[in-house]
């Protein structure tokens, strides 16, 4: 029986544009690099959230000119052939609950856009990402490698950077830097090597 692999969306396989958003919002240009924290949305002034989110939910697609990261597409074409794979994403907003339903058919049509030789069955749209019983895990959230597993991958971001070595490895999580680095870990006869 092939492995069941849970693989993120946002930052993991794909880049929505967030920030070109709030830039274009606050007339400012502020670069990934900038951003040391997991929503961009946290570099809006408080009081301009508000207006910020009425803008977002009325107007923008993030998924309509999100990039791939380098690699991803193909390395998962390649993963699909050896793994039961699963695209797992969260699109309930807190803020914004009843609105929310509209990011799912976003991330849904990149997915089936740009992944189409993903079984459609196993696109999981949720909140509650614990309760999926995956054995590898790929997400760029540390919080998100919690609970079952024998392999999580941490996909390296600066927003999870204040992560030690020794926080990883207490909770048998990986840092891994790049897509190429994922196929090696998993295609590359070392699955085991968590080292
Ligand atoms: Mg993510």
């Amino acid at each position: 029986m092939k492995k069941k692999l849970m693989i993120d969306l946002d930052e993991t396989i794909c880049s929505p544009s967030y920030l070109e958003e709030v830039n274009k919002f606050m007339g400012t240009n502020y670069q990934y690099e900038d951003i040391e924290t997991y929503f961009v949305e946290d570099i809006i002034p408080e009081e301009k959230r508000e207006k910020f989110l009425d803008y977002f939910y009325q107007n923008v697609n993030v998924y309509e000119h999100a990039k791939a990261l380098p690699d991803a597409i193909s390395v998962i074409q390649e993963l699909n052939e050896v793994y039961d794979i699963y695209i797992v994403s969260a699109f309930v907003d807190k803020r914004r609950i009843d609105e929310s339903s509209i990011m799912a058919k976003y991330k849904y049509e990149w997915i089936r856009k740009n992944l189409p030789f993903i079984d459609p069955k196993k696109i999981i749209l949720t909140g509650s990402k614990d309760l999926i019983m995956c054995d590898i895990k790929i997400d760029d959230k540390f919080g998100n490698l919690k609970g079952y597993g024998e392999t999580k991958l941490l996909l390296d971001h600066l927003h999870n950077r204040e992560f030690t070595r020794e926080e990883l490895e207490e909770r048998g999580v990986r840092r891994v830097v790049s897509w190429l680095q994922i196929r090696d870990i998993l295609l590359g006869g070392n699955q085991n090597d968590l080292s």
